[in-house]
C-alpha cells in the first residue's frame, strides 16, 4: 500500500495549526503537488484545506495551475477502492461498532460538544452551585465531559477513604511538599495547609453526587427524543438481508433500538431481553455503556429494562416526565439509569454489564468484517481498543472498515496495529472518510451486491 509521506502529514498539520499565511498555503500546496512522487496518495484532509483556500488562489496562481490543483484534489480517494470490491456470503459474520458519530445526525452532540451543551441546559435550571462549576470549568478551558465525570467519580470514591486521599495528595503534590520542607520558617503555614488537604468537606460529596445526577438527567434529555437517522436504518436494512450480523454500540440513546423495533424485528443481547433469544429474527444489539431505558437499583442490584417505544411515547405526549431516579419495585431502594459515563475505569463501576462486555468481545472476535461507524477509539475506551487489537492479531483474515470523517483515524489505527502485530497487513484496515449517514447506506448495499449502490464522489458529497 502506498503511504502518505511524513513530509505530507507534516505540511498538512502545519497548515491546520495555521503556521502559514494564506498566500504561503497556496504556494506550499502547489510546490508539494509538483514535487510529490506520483505513487504517493493525497491525504483526504487536502479536500477541506483546498475548499477553504481555493477562493484566494486566483490572485496568486494562473488559472491553469488552479485547474491542475483542482484535478489533483478531485482524484483523492475518500473511500478505499477495496471497499467496493467486498462481497460476502451468508457465512461471513458482520459486526458493527457504533460510536457517537453514528448518532450525531440525530441531534445528539458528540463527546467534545456535550459539555458546552450541558452547561447551556444547566443554566436553565438556575442552580448556583452548577453555574459556579460551569464558570470554573470555563475559566480553565475544561471542555471535555470525560474529564469532568472522571474527576467527579474519583473524588466520590476517594472521599470515603482517607488513606487514598492522602496518597493522592502525596503522589500528586510531592514537589510542593519538598518545597514546604525547605521553607521551615513557614512552619505554621505548613501545618495549616496540611490540615486543609487532609480534611474533606462532607457536603462536597453530596454535591458531587447531585451534580452527576443532574448532568446525567440533562444528558438523557437529549437522547429520549432523538430519532434514528439514515445510518441506523441502513444497518437494519442490511441485517434484513444478512442475518449473520450483530451490533455493538457505545451510545446510550435508543436510535439503533428504535430503528430495529420500528421494522418489526426483535432485539436480543440487551440487558433484559433473554426471552427474545429464540426469536429467529432477533437482532443482537449490545449496548456496552448502558441505555436510557435501563435502570438498576443501588441496593439490590436488580436491573430492569423498560420498553423504549412506550417510554418515548409517554415522554413525547408529556404523559409522564422521563424518570432519572425512580424507586425499585423489588426493594424500595433508589433506582438509577444504567448509563456508563465516559470514564477510564468503567469496569470497576458496573458489574451488571460484565455479561454484555463479554458478548461484545465474542462478537468482535467472530467477525469477518468489523464495520466501525462514527467511533473514535477515545482514550477513555482503551478496553475496546484492546479487544479489537487482540481479535485482529488472532484472526489474520479479519478486516475492518472505518467509517469516520476524521482522515487521521485509519492511519493512526494502521500504525498502532503495525506496532503491535508482527507483519501486520495495513490493507486489513479500510477507510471511508465521509459522514456515515451519506456513505454507509451505499457501502452496505455494495457489500450485499445490490445494483443501486452508488460510489459517492467527493464532488457530490462536498457540495
Ligand atoms: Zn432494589
Amino acid at each position: 500500500m502506498n503511504e502518505i509521506s511524513i513530509k505530507q502529514k507534516d505540511i498538512i498539520e502545519k497548515i491546520q495549526r495555521r503556521v502559514y499565511s494564506t498566500d504561503r498555503v497556496i504556494g506550499i500546496l502547489w510546490g508539494f503537488l509538483r514535487r510529490k512522487p506520483k505513487a504517493e496518495p493525497l491525504d483526504p484532509r487536502w479536500l477541506d484545506i483546498w475548499l477553504k483556500y481555493k477562493s484566494k488562489a486566483p490572485g496568486l496562481l494562473p488559472q491553469k495551475l488552479i485547474k491542475n490543483i483542482d484535478k489533483e484534489i478531485d482524484s483523492i480517494e475518500v473511500v478505499d477502492g477495496e471497499i467496493w470490491k467486498i462481497k460476502i456470503n451468508s457465512d461471513t459474520k458482520i459486526t458493527f461498532l457504533l460510536g457517537a458519530g453514528a448518532s450525531a445526525p440525530s441531534g445528539i452532540p458528540t463527546v467534545d460538544k456535550l459539555l458546552s451543551e450541558l452547561w447551556k441546559r444547566a443554566r436553565k435550571i438556575g442552580r448556583k452551585d452548577l453555574d459556579k462549576l460551569a464558570k470554573w470549568c470555563d475559566e480553565r478551558n475544561i471542555t471535555n465531559i470525560e474529564d469532568l465525570l472522571t474527576a467527579a467519580y474519583i473524588s466520590k470514591f476517594t472521599a470515603t477513604n482517607r488513606a487514598i486521599t492522602s496518597l493522592l495528595d502525596y503522589f500528586l503534590f510531592s514537589r510542593r511538599r519538598e518545597l514546604e520542607e525547605e521553607e521551615k520558617e513557614y512552619l505554621v503555614t505548613r501545618r495549616r495547609r496540611a490540615l486543609i488537604t487532609s480534611e474533606i468537606d462532607v457536603s462536597s460529596i453530596s454535591f458531587l453526587q447531585d451534580t452527576l445526577q443532574t448532568l446525567f438527567g440533562l444528558l438523557t434529555g437529549f437522547m429520549i427524543s432523538a430519532s434514528p437517522n439514515a445510518t441506523h436504518n441502513a444497518i437494519v436494512n442490511f441485517i434484513k438481508d444478512h442475518k449473520n450480523s450483530s451490533i455493538i454500540t457505545t451510545n446510550y440513546d435508543g436510535c439503533m433500538d428504535e430503528s430495529i423495533l420500528r421494522n418489526k424485528m426483535h432485539l436480543k443481547g440487551t440487558i433484559g431481553s433473554e426471552s427474545e433469544v429464540n426469536k429467529p429474527d432477533a437482532v443482537q444489539l449490545i449496548k456496552m455503556h448502558g441505555s436510557i431505558n435501563w435502570a438498576y437499583c443501588d441496593s439490590c442490584q436488580v436491573v430492569r429494562e423498560f420498553d423504549l417505544l412506550e417510554l418515548k411515547e409517554t415522554y413525547e405526549k408529556d404523559k409522564l416526565s422521563f424518570p432519572v431516579i425512580g424507586i425499585c419495585k423489588n426493594c424500595g431502594g433508589l433506582r438509577r439509569p444504567l448509563l456508563v459515563p465516559p470514564l477510564s475505569f468503567k469496569f470497576l463501576m458496573f458489574p451488571n454489564l460484565v455479561d454484555i462486555w463479554n458478548s461484545a468481545n465474542q462478537s468482535i472476535e467472530e467477525a469477518g468484517y468489523l464495520i466501525v461507524v462514527g467511533y473514535s477509539f477515545s482514550e477513555a475506551d482503551t478496553y475496546i481498543t484492546k479487544i479489537i487489537s487482540r481479535s485482529i492479531s488472532m484472526n489474520k483474515n479479519q478486516k475492518m472498515i472505518i467509517v469516520n470523517t476524521d482522515p487521521n483515524l485509519s492511519t493512526t489505527l494502521r500504525d498502532r496495529f503495525s506496532a503491535h502485530i508482527d507483519k501486520f497487513d495495513k490493507k486489513r484496515i479500510l477507510k471511508a472518510c465521509e459522514s456515515c449517514e451519506k456513505i454507509l447506506p451505499n457501502i452496505l448495499k455494495s457489500i450485499l451486491g445490490k445494483k443501486d449502490a452508488k460510489r459517492i464522489s467527493k464532488s457530490t458529497s462536498k457540495s
